[in-house]
């Protein structure tokens, strides 16, 4: 069984959202494939399960969960040992996860993956005007010929929109302030 790349402790298997994901029982973070990450995050909202009450829980506590749990400094693959790269796991998502170009495999700290599926969800039901454009630019640019330059134009066009740039506590309070409608 791979070790966490956090604590080092070896991982256990569990099975979410009937999707194959290994936790670590020292820290609760979670290791799981790209695909299955993206699975999860879609799948209906009863994924949050009752015994991390994370379906109870609302954005801001999940994202002060997250700000107290979030690895900074780049881990290593519990697969394949390669040194994993800090990125979002949707442009529009202000959070840091760890991702493995080798393996496709996604590393989580506790409380991301809640907190990411309840972001995704506010996203796609979101009246915010600001949100929903760039929401629509980004959907055209996935189907456009000219996907990564629109991609581009609308991650500028999100950090504009958000103040404190590209990552961090700072992106992401805001977004949700945003999705609350409270500015
Ligand atoms: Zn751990
Ligand atoms: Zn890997």
């Amino acid at each position: 069984m791979p070790r966490c790349p956090a604590c080092f402790v070896p991982m256990t298997d569990v099975v979410k959202g009937g999707v194959h994901v290994k936790t670590c029982s020292q820290c609760f973070g979670e290791w799981m494939s790209r695909t299955h990450l993206m699975h999860l995050v879609r799948g209906p909202a009863e994924l949050d399960g009752a015994a991390t009450g994370a379906a109870a829980v609302g954005l801001k506590e999940l994202a002060a969960l997250v700000h107290e749990s979030d690895t900074t400094q780049a881990l290593t693959c519990p697969e394949c040992h390669t040194v994993l790269s800090i990125d979002r796991p949707h442009p529009m998502i202000p959070v840091n996860l760890q991702f493995c170009r080798k393996c496709s495999g996604a590393w989580l700290d506790v409380g991301k993956l809640p907190l990411v599926r309840k972001l995704y969800q506010a996203l796609l039901h979101t009246t915010d005007p600001r949100l929903t454009a760039l929401r629509d630019r980004l959907a055209q640019a996935e189907l456009g010929a000219e996907r990564e330059k629109e991609k581009l134009e609308s991650l500028q066009t999100m950090r504009q929109i958000l103040r404190h740039g590209t990552g961090g506590t700072g992106a992401l309070e805001q977004m949700i302030s945003m999705l609350l409608g409270e500015r």
